[in-house]
């Protein structure tokens, strides 16, 4: 069945039960199907992406809902984006209609445009959309993700491949126990990890539970929420999971129902699920892996006992093969580390516009090399870090290449290294260390220009000033040097 029909199932069975929920409302099954289906009347007839911009309002799993029942892809994005990166997304995924949950910054202007009185019109008013689309082929969603050439990319990911997902993830031990139940959201939509929260709790008749900035940015609020949302499960990324954690009030008391907790994103310290594990004893620790590129995660391992280093999934129950890959591209045996690729159903179709990037074929079905260093061993895969400079910081990802192209656009910049500052092996944010054209620009003035262009977590937090800036011999920013640099600060 796909995942349409079965959330047209639930819809009719689930009636009234609640869909979804945040602070800024609810929905049940009736009002998110209704409302979705009418939505997506209005949106049929074009083909075009259609961004859809807000937080965790209930009107954007209606629009990804209609999107979807449209047959045009969704393009997820803050309201709080910074202006040029919002205009930049719009233009670079040929967005043909706008649909704004949050009141829509001015980067989205125009007669695409349509705003939450609008969209609640349209699907009170707009006769539903009748037939299901086909062509499981097209385009689901565009992820923006950071660009290491100086742009976010976006990546594409067809319906087939969050089909497949959503099937894979609701098999998994843990998650199957309790994906009927509620699911805590704790991304943002425009990062994938929200994929494993909507898809596999409305194809099963679970509600949805999503936290939003402002509850995540202050503990007693988080732990009300969290205590009031009966979760059964919970996603997130390790550096959330940690945050929750740093109070003994996240415990089993608070979340008496917490059975499973699937992290992605980031490496998980032993320490951190150690923690977990005295404090939840009664529910499931998943450690999965995947970028955004194949959907979400392809492959978990559950963390049991005494581990470390921690797997980061079985290679038997992955979604796609995982292989392990040299140099020239040769697959290479078990135990021996190299480029971690996937292929199979789970990979998505490239980035918007471009082509290559990772993306290739394998045997006759979609690859991705991830970038990512591992190996696999007695059955499991394991993470060693990256072969480029992507960075993680609080489970988002980085290229440093995407900040250093905005400080290449200032021309008081003669030039600049973007790094990222670690203490013991964690990342705590990034440093610029620039060769000023002239003399430096005060950090306000930075940070202010910063903001205009990147996400926060993406704007450097320390300044430095080289001159000249150390290169190596083959002319290339010496970036070890630097980072020497930044130790002695
Ligand atoms: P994203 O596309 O933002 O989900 O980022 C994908 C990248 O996150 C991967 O290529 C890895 O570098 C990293 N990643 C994902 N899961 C894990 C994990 N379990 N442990 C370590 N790194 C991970």
């Amino acid at each position: 069945m796909t995942l349409l029909k079965q959330i047209a199932r639930q819809a009719a069975l689930q009636g009234e039960k609640c869909a979804y929920r945040s602070r800024g409302g609810a929905l049940t099954y009736t009002q998110l199907w209704e409302k979705a289906a009418a939505l997506a009347g209005f949106l049929a007839g074009q083909d075009s992406p259609v961004l859809v911009c807000g937080g965790k309002e209930p009107l954007m799993p209606v629009c990804f809902l209609a999107c979807l029942l449209a047959g045009r892809p969704f393009v997820p994005c803050e309201a709080d984006a910074p202006p040029e990166r919002l205009a930049y997304i719009r233009e670079a995924s040929a967005a043909g209609t706008i649909l704004a949950a949050a009141p829509a910054p001015p980067a989205l202007a125009g007669p695409c445009l349509a705003e939450a009185p609008e969209i609640e019109r349209l699907c009170a008013q707009t006769p539903p959309i009748r037939e299901l689309p086909a062509n499981p082929g097209r385009d689901a969603y565009i992820l923006f993700t950071s660009g290491s050439t100086g742009r976010p990319k976006g990546v594409r990911i067809p319906v087939s491949a969050l089909e497949h997902f959503t099937r894979w993830f609701s098999g998994l031990p843990g998650c199957r126990d309790c994906v009927e139940d509620t699911t805590i959201n704790q991304a943002r939509f425009s990062f994938d990890l929200s994929v494993a929260d909507l898809w596999p709790a409305w194809a099963a008749g679970g509600t949805v539970f999503a936290l939003d900035s402002t509850q995540q940015a202050d503990l007693a609020l988080l732990y009300a929420a969290l205590g009031e949302s009966g979760g059964a499960r919970l996603t997130a990324t390790p550096s959330f999971l940690r945050l929750c954690l740093c109070d003994a009030a996240f415990c089993q008391e608070l979340l008496p129902r917490l059975r499973c907790v699937f992290l992605c994103g980031e490496t998980l310290p032993a320490r951190t699920a150690r923690q977990f594990r005295e404090r939840f004893p009664g529910a499931r620790l998943l450690n999965a892996y995947g970028p955004t590129e194949a959907t979400c995660a392809v492959c978990t391992a559950e963390i049991t006992g005494e581990m470390e280093p921690l797997p980061v999934g079985e290679v038997a129950t992955a979604a796609s093969e995982l292989l392990i890959l040299g140099p020239e591209g040769e697959p290479l045996p078990e135990g021996e580390p190299g480029e971690i690729a996937i292929a199979g159903p789970s990979v998505g179709r490239g980035y918007i516009g471009a082509a290559g990037g990772g993306f290739g074929c394998w045997r006759g079905r979609a690859l991705y090399r991830t970038g990512d260093r591992g190996k696999i061993a007695a059955g499991r895969l394991w993470y060693l870090g990256r072969i480029d400079r992507q960075i993680k910081y609080k489970g988002y990802r980085i290229e440093p290449g995407e900040v250093e192209g905005v400080l290449s656009t200032w021309p008081e910049v003669h030039a600049a290294a973007v790094l990222p500052l670690r203490r013991r092996g964690e990342v705590l944010g990034l440093a610029a260390v620039v060769e000023w054209a002239a003399g430096p620009l005060p950090p306000e003035e930075c940070a202010r220009r910063m903001r205009a262009s990147l996400p926060s977590y993406m704007c450097p937090r320390v300044w430095q000033s080289v001159s000249p800036m150390p290169l190596t011999s083959n002319g290339k920013q010496d970036l070890k040097k630097l980072e020497e640099l930044l130790q002695h600060e």
